[in-house]
């Protein structure tokens, strides 16, 4: 049954990065619990958490690794991204900034994770419609250029949190099989 370490096929480590209060902590929730917590930071501590699934008949174990707020004080360090098959770069589409600062993070993970790391664009809190700063199209373009999947997802509603990261865990497995 899933759940049972012996039939895993692979394991799969995931970064979720972008910057402070997008929603990194819930999506990463709504995706492995099914949960959105009112009193966010409950994780604190906790370096990762996973969920089992199969693609393609096969069982992959997604090991999804929070920044736990160390990209509050721009102390993410290459040990967090090591090893990372993927990564989820969210922004708040309520928030520019957070949307200017996603080159940087691509720059970043070009710098210190591999070569071959599949990467989602995510334009999180799509439930805040009527707060909209960051319209769509920007995104398509910015995600066409830099060669990225790109989602609009809503922890709060779950809306298209499952589509983004079964699409990044897709690719991976299509990458390293
Ligand atoms: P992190 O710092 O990137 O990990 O962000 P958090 O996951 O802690 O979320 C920051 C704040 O945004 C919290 O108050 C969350 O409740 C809220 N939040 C996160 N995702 C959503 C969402 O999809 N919709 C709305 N409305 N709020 C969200």
């Amino acid at each position: 049954a899933v759940g049972d370490e012996s039939i895993i096929d692979y394991v799969y480590k995931v970064v979720v990065i972008g910057d402070s209060a997008v929603g990194k902590t819930q999506v990463l929730s709504r995706f492995t619990r099914n949960e959105f917590c009112l009193d966010s930071k409950s994780t604190i501590g906790v370096e990762f958490q996973t969920r089992t699934l199969t693609i393609q008949s096969k069982v992959i174990k997604a090991q999804i690794w929070d920044t736990a707020g160390q990209e509050r004080y721009r102390a993410v360090t290459s040990a967090y991204y090591r090893g990372a098959l993927g990564a989820m770069l969210l922004y708040d589409i309520t928030k520019r900034d957070s949307f200017d600062h996603v080159a940087r993070w691509v720059e970043e993970l070009r710098a210190h994770a591999d070569n071959s790391i599949v990467i989602a664009l995510i334009g999180n809190k799509v439930d805040l419609e009527d707060k909209r700063a960051v319209p769509s199209e920007d995104a398509v373009e910015f995600a066409e250029n830099q060669g990225l999947y790109f989602f609009e997802t809503s922890a709060l509603t779950g809306d298209n949190v499952e589509a983004a990261f079964f699409k990044l865990l897709e690719e991976i497995y299509s990458v390293v099989s």
